[in-house]
């Protein structure tokens, strides 16, 4: 791959500032702070996701790396800890792995080695070069990252084993060879960021590479309709389970859904209809490119909808044969692990993924030529910024601090595996904003 050419002194000080430490971030050159983030991914998150990205530590500066500043949903909750001495010890070794077919239907049974894997980001939302990236930094932990809507690159095929192929209601770059590709298939009916919208790609993002791969036309916008106009009943969705085995019989499925006020059925309706994996995405995820309102107005947040999905299944007597997922909004370690003491048995993230590679939440993924640090863009000059052997090290150090934070949270509850903590509330405490503030204080 080239060197990128271009030539931004801002763009190379943010580059430097990821690779060699904050000292080196623009704005501080005249002594003003940098301006990162809002509520949910605070600056000091993302500050924190890029030491994590560039060391593989948990920060030591003092930077919060665990929560938010929301005032709600993950961002009151905390840990009941044990007391020092009844915790164990840091030797202690931990099983994070995350079974993903738990039917006993004869099909595969991978386990993920961590308790995430890779959201859907598709090939037009961002560059190749990060999605290999993602794919590379997934197969060194021995998780998974999915294609989202747009078609399956061809950089891609060298880590097919990890690569989760999407289908979505555009249907854009499906063929029966990316479907045979996959260990895991995922439907994506809904997304939390904005049910009841489809996805949309906008004209300056279709180049003739991106339109080749979705086949459509270059520098037209692209929607994907909602919903799937195919699928209106769990008989339907049937269909759909029986269309994948068909052409390829090994394939887990998975379906994504948004979050409305009767998930809980739509679950148990998935699992009845074949689904190993059921993945709830909630309101709060998306890119730079989601719409704020329907961010914020439209479905429920993923805290409330785990639980719901949890116990029903529970009641159904069918949560152990079926792996649940959380998503949208799921940004730390101490997300992570909050989202499975609610009832999930791991998460997806995304945009931790585009933290590590730099991303400062400015929400430009849409406009002109898309991100300017080159990763929500297609353009072919500013999409050489970053190079999968940059982007997969980023990564892959992002997940060994998230891991290590998990461990230490396990350790420090009494637990030796990750499967110990799912639906344990009772580990968790109501920490109201003021006991937040106070604490800070
Ligand atoms: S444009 Fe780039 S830096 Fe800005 S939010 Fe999108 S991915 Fe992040």
């Amino acid at each position: 791959m080239n060197e990128p050419t271009v030539n931004h002194t801002a763009i190379h000080k943010h580059r430097a500032a990821l690779d060699h430490g904050l000292e080196y971030w623009p704005s501080l050159e005249n002594g003003t702070p940098p301006a990162l983030g809002d509520y949910r991914w605070t600056d000091e998150l993302i500050l924190s996701g890029w030491y994590m990205a560039r060391t593989g530590r948990l920060p030591e500066n003092g930077l919060e790396y665990r929560t938010g500043r929301s005032g709600g949903g993950f961002d009151c909750l905390d840990f009941k800890f044990l007391p020092p001495e009844e915790q164990l010890p840091g030797s202690t070794a931990v099983d994070l792995s995350m079974p993903l077919n738990r039917r006993g239907d004869g099909l595969p049974e991978p386990v993920a080695r961590l308790p995430w894997y890779g959201g859907g980001m598709s090939y037009g939302s961002v560059s190749e070069q990060v999605m290999v990236s993602r794919a590379r930094a997934a197969k060194a932990w021995g998780t998974f990252t999915c294609t989202g809507e747009g078609g399956y690159p061809p950089g891609l095929l060298p880590y097919k084993e990890v690569i989760i192929t999407q289908v979505a209601t555009g249907m854009f770059g499906v063929r029966e060879e990316t479907i045979q590709y996959a260990p895991i298939v995922e439907f994506k009916y809904a997304q939390g960021a904005k049910p009841g919208l489809g996805g949309h790609l906008l004209g300056d993002k279709t180049t003739n590479e991106v339109a080749k791969m979705r086949e459509s036309v270059p520098w037209v916008s692209l929607f994907s309709p909602f919903p799937f106009h195919s699928v209106y009943s769990v008989e339907d969705h049937k269909k759909h389970v029986d269309w994948i085995k068909t052409v390829n019989p090994t394939a887990l499925v998975s379906v994504k859904v948004s979050t409305p006020h009767d998930v809980d059925m739509v679950a148990v309706g998935s699992y009845y209809a074949g689904a190993h994996i059921i993945h709830l995405d909630g309101s709060y995820g998306g890119t730079g490119a989601a719409p704020e309102i329907a961010k914020k107005n439209i479905a429920m947040p993923i805290e409330f909808a785990i639980p719901k999905v949890h116990k029903y299944l529970e009641s159904e007597g069918v949560r152990d044969q079926v792996t649940l997922i959380a998503s949208g909004g799921v940004r730390t370690a101490d997300d992570i692990a909050k989202a499975i003491a609610l009832g999930a048995d791991g998460c997806v993230i995304g945009t931790g993924d585009l933290i590590a590679l730099g991303c400062t939440r400015c929400s430009n993924c849409e406009r002109g030529r898309g991100c300017p640090f080159g990763l929500t863009t297609t353009d072919p000059e500013l999409q050489l910024l970053v190079h999968p052997d940059w982007g997969a090290q980023r990564i892959s150090n992002y997940y060994k601090a998230l891991s290590t934070r998990l461990a230490q949270i396990l350790r420090g509850l009494g637990l030796r595996s990750i499967a110990e903590l799912r639906g344990r509330k009772d580990l968790l405490v109501y920490v109201g904003r003021e006991d937040r503030e106070a604490e800070n204080r």
